[in-house]
């Protein structure tokens, strides 16, 4: 186990709220959300852009763990900004694992960070590759990620998809239109069928939060 030290540490805190998760396999479980501060990528259609910059806002890891443990979910979402960024994160994992909530990271599968390895198994890590990263994937989230999540733009195509056929043989692909647009939408299905075709099931699913303007 990490040495805990949570007296001194803190986190580069975005934002802790309570929602449903939205998007994804886990799609209407009851969440806290906890978004990091910080991201090392900038994609056009990014709907987090107060979380990209990496202004200081340390928050102390005691204070965020006490306001979790007082809310009735059983499933914390780590998100961003992109929560690799954060030095600290495998103290906020150990953490919320200690209190036997469950955990999952959603990431653009750029970095990783190798005291994270003594989670990895235990944790429901969401990877999201994006465009403006060329579909980057860092070996171990590939390795370790349980949920392969696409957001269906216009860069997005077949080509791309087949990239990742070991997310494929797995069936956990989640194939997101951008922004819940039906033009999006529309092609998530047409991408649905030619995979299909291909001997692939791979889910089309909205961000649920956004269609019920919930956080
Ligand atoms: S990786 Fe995520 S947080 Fe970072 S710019 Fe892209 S969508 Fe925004």
């Amino acid at each position: 186990m990490l040495r805990s030290k949570v007296g001194k540490t803190t986190i580069n805190l975005n934002d802790l709220y309570t929602t449903i998760q939205g998007e994804g396999l886990l799609s209407g479980v009851p969440a806290v959300f906890v978004r990091i501060q910080g991201c090392n990528l900038r994609c056009v259609w990014c709907d987090q852009p107060e979380a990209l910059s990496f202004s200081q806002r340390g928050v102390e890891l005691e204070r965020i763990l006490k306001l979790i443990e007082l809310y009735p979910h059983g499933h914390v979402v780590i998100t961003g900004g992109e929560p690799f960024t954060e030095e600290n994160l495998p103290y906020l994992v150990e953490g919320i694992l200690k209190m036997n909530k469950s955990v999952q990271i959603e990431t653009n599968c750029t970095l990783w960070q190798e005291r994270m390895e003594e989670f990895a198994s235990q944790i429901h890590i969401t990877c999201s590759p994006k465009a403006c990263a060329g579909w980057e994937v860092h070996p171990k989230i590939r390795q370790y990620a349980k949920e392969l999540k696409m957001v269906v733009d216009q860069n997005l195509n077949l080509d791309v998809l087949l990239k990742f056929e070991d997310f494929l043989k797995k069936q956990c692909v989640v194939l997101q239109p951008e922004g819940n647009k039906e033009v999006f939408f529309q092609k998530a299905l047409e991408l649905q069928v030619n995979l299909l075709n291909l001997g692939y099931q791979v889910r089309v699913l909205p961000q649920l939060h956004k269609l019920f303007h919930l956080k």
